[in-house]
């Protein structure tokens, strides 16, 4: 059942201590891609919520993003787009700045990628304090994209995330 899958999910991550610097508990999914099941659990978990949902954007944040957004997006009939870190992208971009705990780093999208009125769904790996999710939600209702929901594997809980993201709904898969 459902249970199980999310079990073998959360079991599959692989969770480092003192990464990147100390205090952080890293949250290394990179071992869940090692696992083909536990990967393809995950996948399907969000494309069983997502397919009738009449979604036409999946926007993933980079970089993990990139890896969960691609395989839901062809199964639901979507668009991907990404959302990159600064001046990666070769074409015109909006961006948006966020605050991290140490300073300030920017998103950026391409402006042709989607239109006003599409539906997306937006994808990133984790969930700590929002800052970045809340970035990408900018990025695309600042052209008139509705964002249907915000879509983890993991929530980091204690960090109240969640609430930075109003009234956009917010799913995950596991707790860290
Ligand atoms: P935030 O903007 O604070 O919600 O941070 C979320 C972003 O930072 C995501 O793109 C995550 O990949 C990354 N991140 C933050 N905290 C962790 C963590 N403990 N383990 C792994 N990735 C993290």
């Amino acid at each position: 059942g459902e249970d199980q899958r999310l079990q073998k999910i959360a079991s599959a991550i692989r969770v480092i201590p003192n990464f990147p610097k100390p205090g952080i508990m890293f949250q290394d999914i990179t071992t869940l891609l090692l696992d083909p099941t536990a990967f393809k659990d995950t996948i399907d978990l969000f494309v069983e919520r997502y397919r009738s949902k009449d979604i036409s954007v999946v926007a993933g944040i980079e970089a993990r993003g990139f890896i969960f957004g691609p395989p839901i997006a062809l199964a639901i009939g979507a668009k991907f787009v990404p959302m990159r870190k600064p001046n990666k992208l070769p074409g015109e971009v909006i961006s948006e700045e966020y605050s991290l705990e140490y300073g300030t780093d920017k998103m950026e999208m391409h402006v042709g990628a989607v239109r006003a009125g599409e539906r997306a769904l937006i994808i990133d790996d984790l969930i700590a304090t929002g800052g970045t999710l809340c970035a990408a939600i900018r990025l695309l209702e600042r052209v008139g994209v509705e964002v249907v929901e915000c879509a983890c594997v993991i929530e980091l809980p204690e960090l109240k995330g969640r609430d930075r993201l109003g009234d956009r709904p917010l799913f995950v898969l596991v707790e860290g």
